[in-house]
């Protein structure tokens, strides 16, 4: 019986290759193929975004138009469906239309974005029962799906076909919670079951938190690295739900998120100048000079060259980045490729940057895939002090192409990155624990120091490309988590500790 395959549904906002905007997008995109590998049935939706093209995807329509409840009347919805073929077979992606939320340029920063994911999670849930196809596990990720356990454990309590169904919710990022107003609780239909109130959380008590609401009605949570689901539990990195979350600790686990390492892989990326492997790692230089010529630095084998390829906002550390950037330039043969966008003063504290040192400095401040795998593949070391990072793939895909990662020591990175000891000879990057700008100076030394010694950084690199950052190990565990969801699910919220206020 444990090993019988399982339906599952994987509920995301954004997914690789549709739409997307960060990490999110790639673990729903990499996750399901590798659940698919173990033999369950694993399907996908996520909403029908004006920008993914029908004909390109070929997306047909998988059901006739429905209506589904919004708030006091119905929507008309579209369920379109893709099936995305995979070595392990095909998964299908179910996507869900409406012209008037979906329509739009963008995928976020829309004043309707609660209405919007709120119509997402309903037609979802509607959409199935048409086509009777009952999962046994329906995993969401993040606030935009959080109303999901919600509604399992309310309106749709009583509901037949979601009798059995069990629901893990993944916190990919406690910083962006979902906050909106009373409102909101009626357009999804739980006005009824009020505010979360925690005796401990006072600000809760008057506003609709989408990840709160998500942690409490969950019948298993996780986070994606086994140390950013410890640090939660602290004030300092809960984000005001640390009460909630240490009181759902017995239902809290830490699962490192994988890179697809058939998308990420220098031996055959159709992105990058020249292929190689651990046999051969020769094609990372001709990647360099490539990369050097596209960001118009002096092309040169030897100076070092540090890429980041990330948002810019202060989570990522870019004030700290800041801070070091002159002076490093300033003394050091070294060159920076960054890629990213984000907030407007690190554009124009980068492109100040940029002016100031033209021959070490390149900035491209734009999202652009194909340009991430180039400067993963072409850079010496890739930057990442963040000051905290749920997981963080950027330092995975650097390693698979022999980029040494400097990083904060915090959440994911922590987990992924073993600070460098020359005289041992153990780990695979460059590390440091304060988040401190001279700590990340430091750090960024010790790394151009090591580079200096061929053997060292050569056994570096191919420390790198050889670990082991698939999906394999985690996408186990996740069917571990799906089991457990089942086995432990509960019918209602734990009252007895603190209740919804109506
Ligand atoms: P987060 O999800 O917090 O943004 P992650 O490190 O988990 O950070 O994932 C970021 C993903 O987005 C990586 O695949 C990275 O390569 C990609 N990425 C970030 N910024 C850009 C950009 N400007 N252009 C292309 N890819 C980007």
């Amino acid at each position: 019986m444990t090993d019988s395959p399982l339906k599952i549904l994987l509920m995301a906002a954004e997914m690789v290759p549709f739409a997307k905007t960060g990490g999110l997008a790639d673990v729903a995109g990499a996750l399901p193929k590798a659940i698919k590998a173990y033999g369950h049935d694993i399907r996908v939706a996520m909403p029908r975004y004006g920008r993914i093209d029908r004909d390109r995807f070929k997306i047909t329509e998988a059901l006739p138009p429905y209506h589904v409840p919004m708030d006091d009347r119905t929507e008309h919805a579209a369920l379109m469906q893709v099936i995305l073929p995979t070595s392990s077979g095909d998964i299908p992606v179910y996507m869900l239309d409406n012209a008037h939320y979906y329509d739009r340029d963008g995928i976020y920063m829309y004043e309707d974005d609660a209405d919007r994911f709120i119509f997402f999670c309903r037609a979802t849930l509607e959409g199935l029962k048409r086509l009777e196809w009952q999962p046994d596990v329906i995993h969401c990720h993040d606030w935009h799906t959080a109303i999901v356990p919600n509604w399992l454990k309310t309106v749709y309590k009583n509901d037949p076909f979601y009798q059995q169904t069990a629901c893990i919710y993944t916190i990919h990022n406690l910083a962006y919670q979902g906050i909106f107003g009373y409102r909101v609780l009626e357009i999804a239909g739980v006005d009824e079951y009020g505010f979360i109130a925690h005796p401990d959380m006072p600000h809760l008590n008057d506003v609709v938190d989408f990840m709160g609401r998500g942690i409490y009605y969950a019948d298993i949570l996780n986070s994606v690295s086994e140390t950013y689901a410890n640090e939660i539990l602290l004030p300092e990195f809960g984000e005001g739900l640390d009460p909630l979350l240490r009181d759902r600790r017995d239902r809290l686990y830490g699962v490192l998120n994988g890179i697809d390492i058939e998308i990420n892989n220098p031996a055959t990326d159709s992105y990058i100048a020249a292929h190689y492997d651990a046999g051969d790692l020769s094609g990372k230089i001709e990647c360099k000079l490539d990369l050097q010529r596209e960001a118009g630095l002096p092309q040169s084998r030897t100076t070092p060259l540090i890429g980041a390829i990330s948002r810019l906002a202060d989570q990522k550390g870019f004030d700290l980045i800041d801070s070091i950037i002159e002076p490093l330039l300033r003394n050091y043969d070294v060159q920076i490729i960054v890629l990213g966008t984000g907030d407007q003063r690190y554009h124009e504290r980068l492109n100040e940057v940029r002016a100031r040192f033209p021959q070490q400095a390149a900035v491209f401040l734009t999202f652009n895939a194909p340009m991430a795998q180039k400067i993963y593949a072409g850079s010496d070391m890739f930057l990442m002090p963040s000051r905290f990072e749920p997981c963080g793939l950027g330092q995975m895909i650097a390693l698979r192409y022999g980029s040494i990662p400097i990083v904060r020591e915090t959440g994911g990175l922590a987990d992924t990155v073993r600070n460098f000891d020359p005289t041992t000879g153990e780990g695979n990057g460059f590390s440091f624990r304060p988040y401190d700008s001279m700590a990340l100076y430091a750090a960024i030394i010790r790394a151009l120091e090591n580079y200096r010694y061929p053997q060292t950084w050569q056994q570096l690199m191919l420390r790198a490309v050889t670990a082991d950052h698939s999906w394999a190990a985690s996408a186990r565990k996740y069917v571990d988590l799906y089991r457990r969801a089942i086995a432990t699910r509960f019918e209602r919220p734990p009252r007895e500790t603190y209740g919804v206020r109506g």
